[in-house]
């Protein structure tokens, strides 16, 4: 919802590649001409600066928040903020940008993931790459087991829609959840019994130094032999080498990877030409610049007018 009236100014740099900054300048002025966005690559007047924005992991030119001595806001363009959380001075609020138009890439993509897991389209590229016929049998959506670990923005949307598809969902998170339908498992002392009845397990966890690794080899393997683990949130929630040797004895059937402990993924990584492996980069719910713009935009506006902005990260548990 709109503020009212025009707020007063503020003062907007980025923290930000040039490049993805310039994308969203257009926009942000446009939707917001009395606040003041300067430009990527200028020098910065620090003491002037009331919001940083910040598009993915920090990296230039802004990455010393603490200079800015009348910072109010950091706001960032991207859902995770595992790149900035830890970043913020003291005192000063992290916004993260929460989309229906991310949310619906997210959720059509999980979907598009697990429907190609549930109808074995993995197995017939392995056996048409082979010549083989190779028929698999059909179940019921009902009765495959489908678990969503995250059950946020992004994951309740995909465990609900999953559920109104006719699987049988259940899902993980740091507290109990009540979702019509779907079965909830929280904290540690639950995520075992929840893996072992996931037949397709979805990630859609953010990092955090509680999550970093979660996905080791006992976490994978407490999943029934042949699962299949879809990754679409951070690299760093899977151990690699102990995804890759769960393929071995086959107690994996696949893994769909849309994120990876360094992007671009290195042509010298084995997860390009892997069997059991779908590689897609990075895309699973790309930031929407003309939604993302009018959400910043309003939060802007919100901060001038004395409110709080929407989509505040506890900066505690950094999510
Ligand atoms: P969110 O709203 O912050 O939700 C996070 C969920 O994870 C919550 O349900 C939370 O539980 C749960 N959680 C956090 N720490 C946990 C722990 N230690 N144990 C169990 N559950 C835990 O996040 P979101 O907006 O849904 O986004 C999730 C992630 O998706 C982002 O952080 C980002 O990394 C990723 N992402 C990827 C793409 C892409 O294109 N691939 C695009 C956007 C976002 P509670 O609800 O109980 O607190």
């Amino acid at each position: 919802m709109p503020v009212a009236n025009t707020p007063p100014a503020l003062t907007v740099a980025w923290a930000a590649d040039a490049e993805p900054a310039r994308a969203w300048l257009e926009h942000l002025r446009t939707r917001a001409p009395h606040h003041t966005f300067l430009e990527p690559d200028t020098a910065i007047p620090a003491s002037a600066v009331d919001v940083v924005l910040v598009a993915g992991p920090l990296s230039r030119p802004l990455d010393r928040f603490d200079r800015f001595d009348r910072l109010k806001l950091v706001q960032s363009l991207w859902a995770g903020v595992d790149g900035v959380a830890r970043s913020i001075p003291a005192g000063v609020p992290l916004a993260r940008l929460v989309d229906h138009q991310m949310k619906a890439a997210m959720t059509q993509a999980a979907v598009a993931h697990v429907m190609s897991a549930h109808l074995h389209h993995d197995e017939f590229r392995r056996s048409q790459r082979e010549r083989r016929w190779q028929p698999q049998a059909w179940r019921p959506a009902a009765r495959r087991a489908v678990g969503v670990l995250g059950l946020g923005t992004l994951g309740e949307a995909v465990a609900t829609t999953l559920r109104d598809l006719g699987f049988s969902v259940r899902g993980w998170s740091a507290h109990p959840k009540s979702l019509t339908g779907i079965e909830s498992f929280w904290g540690d002392a639950q995520l075992k019994s929840f893996l072992e009845g996931c037949e397709i397990a979805v990630c859609l966890l953010p990092l955090t130094d509680k999550t970093r690794d979660l996905l080791d080899a006992d976490a994978i393997r407490s999943l029934p032999r042949g699962a299949v683990l879809i990754n679409l949130a951070r690299g760093e929630l899977v151990v690699e080498a102990d995804l890759l040797a769960a393929f071995e004895d086959g107690h994996l059937r696949h893994a769909v990877l849309d994120v990876f402990r360094s992007e671009p993924l290195p042509a010298s990584s084995p997860l390009w030409s892997h069997p059991c492996i779908t590689v897609t980069p990075h895309v699973a719910a790309p930031t929407q610049i003309d939604s993302g713009a009018e959400l910043v935009a309003e939060n802007l506006d919100r901060l001038a007018s004395g409110l709080p902005p929407h989509h505040l990260v506890d900066l505690k548990r950094n999510y």
